[in-house]
């Protein structure tokens, strides 16, 4: 089974992820842990492009076909081998990930990114998507305190609200995958919910 985890800068995706995996750990679950952009050699340095700031800039198209280029070397050599053998999958971030920040962040069009969908995944979704959803200044005040910027963190206050409605929205439209999780809640209230949802998953 294939388990996302979503959320805007600053929600706390580390800490939690890290929670999923004691978790799956002491369920006995086989798993692997990965990240996207990223996950495998040639996709993280896929990732390193996308991250670092340029003055020359990126056109939105450049910035989704390399979102989507890892994502097919990603998918092909690491996350659908491990379904085949039975092994789950934890993602920190799929292509949600790239509807709210490409799609609703950037203004690329939904048919767009789908099509690309299309072309990379087949029917490949996750089955469980967590959300980690807090308001945005809550978020921008974590991510500021860890320094340096990349070139996503650099946008408007405005990008990020956009990309918080937009997986709000995606989260609204497909309420049997997500679950929204409330960020802005102390870290352990926010990890009772996630084990609560894990509890269920597994069970159902
Ligand atoms: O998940 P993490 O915060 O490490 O992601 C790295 C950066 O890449 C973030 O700033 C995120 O906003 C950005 N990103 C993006 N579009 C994606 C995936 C990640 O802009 N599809």
């Amino acid at each position: 089974r294939f388990i996302s985890l979503e959320g805007g800068e600053g929600v706390g995706k580390s800490s939690n992820i890290a929670f999923i995996v004691d978790w799956l750990t002491d369920a006995g679950i086989p798993f692997i842990q990965t990240r996207e952009p990223g996950g495998t050699p040639l996709a993280e340095e896929v990732r390193e492009l996308l991250l670092r700031p340029r003055d020359e800039g990126m056109t939105e198209l450049s910035e989704l076909l390399l979102v989507f280029a890892a994502r097919a070397q990603h998918l092909h050599t690491k996350i659908e081998p491990a379904l085949a053998a039975g092994t789950w999958v934890l993602c920190d971030r799929f292509t949600d990930a790239t509807f709210a920040y490409q799609g609703y962040g950037r203004g690329l069009s939904r048919d767009t990114i789908e099509q690309l969908q299309q072309m990379v995944q087949g029917a490949r979704r996750p089955d469980l998507t967590l959300l980690l959803d807090a308001p945005v200044e809550v978020g921008m005040a974590r991510a500021g305190e860890r320094g340096e910027l990349d070139r996503f963190e650099q946008e408007q206050h405005s990008f990020f609200e956009r990309v918080r409605a937009g997986y709000l929205a995606l989260a609204e439209a497909d309420p049997q995958r997500f679950s929204i999780i409330d960020a802005s809640q102390p870290l352990a209230d926010v990890q009772r919910d996630i084990g609560q949802v894990l509890q269920r998953f597994v069970d159902g």
